[in-house]
């Protein structure tokens, strides 16, 4: 790959050119929402030795590998403790945790909520790529794009809902095509003095692209524009992707 030194990307000043090509698949959503989350730094013009950014299992966890950021990969489980820790030894930081299902529901769900219930001000990025049936085979999600698997299944959380019920001061939800959007909601997220989550449905291509499911990347670009609808403010008890047609993206709380 090489550098445009006349017409650099915006981007390129946060990234760690040497790690880069990622490991990302083509089309993955978890580059996408990278780019989106570097723009969205350049935009509020953060002090970028106060930015931290936490990341933990599987392919979200590598997001730090990547940014010439304050990063810490924690791959234990522990993402949401670390930053809850770091944030509350150093208030001055700006704490975001790229999540992904994998680090939630299989590992410390209960460090999300006490986050949530002690309004710590950290911003997570859920970006849900409904991949922890590959740690848990017993949990099965359940989306538009798999409905057909068996009924005996355990499912996902709603997790807007959850992230409201336990006192998130912002959620927002959206998906790699709403891209512009989404980077309105991050900007919003990282300027909350509270516990903020933006979940980014981004189903992983290797499992629900590539067997055919919905087609080809693109197809899947195709899918959020056809099984999508912005609703904002709609209740978060709404918001369970096991009972929608349609996908129901936007922001739903923001309490100033
Ligand atoms: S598509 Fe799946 S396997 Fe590929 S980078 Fe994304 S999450 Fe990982």
């Amino acid at each position: 790959m090489t550098k445009n030194l006349e017409n650099p990307h915006p981007i390129d000043s946060l990234l760690c050119e040497n790690a880069i090509p990622s490991v990302w698949c083509p089309g993955c959503g978890i580059g996408i929402v990278v780019n989106a989350f570097l723009e969205t730094l350049g935009k509020i013009d953060a002090d970028l030795d106060k930015i931290c950014v936490v990341s933990g299992i599987g392919c979200t966890g590598k997001i730090t590998n990547y940014l010439k950021l304050n990063c810490h990969n924690s791959s234990d489980g522990n993402a949401v403790k670390y930053a809850t820790e770091l944030k509350l030894k150093n208030p001055e930081l700006n704490v975001i945790v790229f999540l992904n299902d994998t680090d939630f529901i299989v590992s410390k769900a209960e460090d999300f909520i006490n986050a949530g219930k002690n309004k710590v001000a950290i911003r997570v990025i859920y970006i849900n790529n409904f991949i922890y049936i590959i740690t848990n085979h017993k949990a099965l999600p359940v989306t538009p794009f798999i409905r057909t698997i068996d009924e005996n299944t355990e499912l996902p959380f709603n997790i807007p809902h959850l992230a409201k019920s336990c006192g998130a001061q912002y959620v927002a939800r959206w998906t790699p095509l709403h891209i512009r959007r989404l980077k309105y909601s991050m900007l919003d997220a990282l300027q909350k003095p509270g516990f903020s989550v933006v979940e980014v449905i981004s189903p992983c291509l290797m499992y629900f692209a590539t067997d055919g499911k919905i087609g080809k990347t693109i197809d899947r670009m195709k899918f959020f524009q056809d099984n999508t609808v912005i609703k904002h403010n709609e209740p978060t008890e709404n918001l369970d992707i096991r009972n929608q047609d349609e996908i129901i993206i936007g922001n739903f709380v923001d309490i100033s």
